[in-house]
């Protein structure tokens, strides 16, 4: 299949493993983080970890858009629908997510609640619909790739007169979390400055980094150009990778040449899809139906600000926070979760000691264990228990 078994090849990928061998520097290491679930598992999945020299080791970041949502804001949908008795939509992954209580979307449903999966924005459209005497709402996740969809939904819903459908926002912006992920590491200056870091970081070292795989899905929208303060500010190079293997060790490659020659820049390896400026239709939808909360809560980084977006003031009546207000929540942790030093790159899922006892992804006990991009759920799936 075009653009699909070409980078797969494994005649190129031993090719390329081996120029990656001849041009790592045997006197350093290389500590690349992936910042993307989509690359963690592209990783695993075709052992691109064992092909690396021991020198270079990939490390897992936060871009799992389940992973980083905060165990308060699932506490509060679950309130939603039971104390506003609305039908909540939402995405498969997220049914599962402990939350408060030793409860989850999937088992607040077994109490009685109306939760549904869906499988796209649309789906809960329809929902409304065909329910006009039941308020809908959108239980809606992840970063700038999913958002246009979103944005989409709610102009759709205004344009239709459809007064049944809300949507609660928990979108999240990918280079607030890159530069507080950079500024733990050590590195400049933080552009989130001031974030409440979360219990779970404080006083707790970051992690060495030397370069970043930058996220393809979510670069395709936003471009390549907001990754430029990662090496004016932290001095560290980027690279934006596609999410297929010979994608990871061409971008690895790149890193590689970036640190030995001493350059630090924002490089594109996933030119078929990512240009500098993105998808500037994308963005403007997005720029008219959300606007930046002032700050907002991260599993495993804490309340970091700027970093999420809430529905604009010119659609505020299908915000279903001001729609069905709930008590706010305060998010823990399951005892013994690593999920957000995980998430951090501080920890490798192997380290925590419910891995694949306490916790399998038949019995996840936190959300890195569920989702299909989380980080444990990778090591679980490939079988990788170093
Ligand atoms: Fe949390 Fe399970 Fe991962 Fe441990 S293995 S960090 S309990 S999700």
């Amino acid at each position: 299949m075009k653009y699909i078994d070409e980078f797969r090849d494994g005649e190129l990928a031993r090719a390329l493993a081996q120029r990656i061998a001849d041009e790592a520097d045997p006197g350093r290491d290389y500590r690349l983080m992936e910042f993307c679930g989509g690359h963690t598992h592209a990783i695993f999945r075709y052992g691109v970890q064992d092909l690396m020299p021991a020198n270079l080791r990939f490390v897992h970041g936060p871009g799992c858009p389940v992973c980083v949502l905060p165990m308060a804001r699932i506490d509060q949908a679950i309130a939603m629908a039971l104390e506003h008795e609305v039908t909540l939509c939402t995405y498969g992954d997220l049914m599962r997510v402990p939350a408060s209580e030793r409860k989850s979307l999937l088992k607040a449903k077994a109490d009685g609640a109306d939760i549904r999966m869906i499988y796209s924005t649309q789906d809960a459209l329809a929902a409304a619909r065909s329910a006009p005497e039941r308020q809908v709402v959108l239980f809606a996740i992840g970063f700038e790739t999913t958002t246009p969809p979103t944005a989409v939904a709610i102009k759709a819903a205004r344009a239709e007169g459809l007064e049944n459908f809300s949507v609660f926002c928990n979108h999240v912006l990918t280079p607030a979390a890159l530069g507080t992920i950079l500024a733990s590491a050590g590195g400049g200056q933080d552009p989130g400055q001031g974030a409440d870091r979360g219990a779970g970081a404080q006083g707790e070292a970051g992690v060495q980094l030397d370069g970043i795989l930058g996220p393809s899905h979510v670069s395709t929208v936003i471009g390549s150009r907001p990754y430029e303060f990662v090496p004016s500010t932290f001095g560290k190079p980027v690279v934006i990778a596609g999410f297929e293997p010979l994608d990871v060790m061409q971008s690895a490659l790149m890193l590689i040449r970036q640190i030995n020659e001493g350059r630090r820049e924002v490089e594109n390896q996933y030119r078929r899809a990512v240009t500098r400026d993105g998808n500037r239709k994308a963005q403007a939808l997005m720029a008219e139906v959300f606007a930046p909360r002032e700050t907002f809560e991260w599993r495993g980084l804490g309340f970091l600000p700027n970093s999420a977006l809430r529905i604009a003031d010119a659609y505020a009546d299908l915000d279903a926070e001001q729609r069905f207000p709930v008590t706010p929540r305060t998010s823990r942790e399951i005892k013994g979760c690593e999920c957000p030093s995980v998430l951090r790159g501080v920890m490798e899922p192997t380290d925590c000691k419910l891995f694949g006892t306490v916790c399998t992804p038949e019995n996840p006990m936190g959300a890195c264990m569920v989702s299909s991009e989380g980080a444990c759920a990778a090591y679980w799936s490939y079988g990788r228990f170093r």
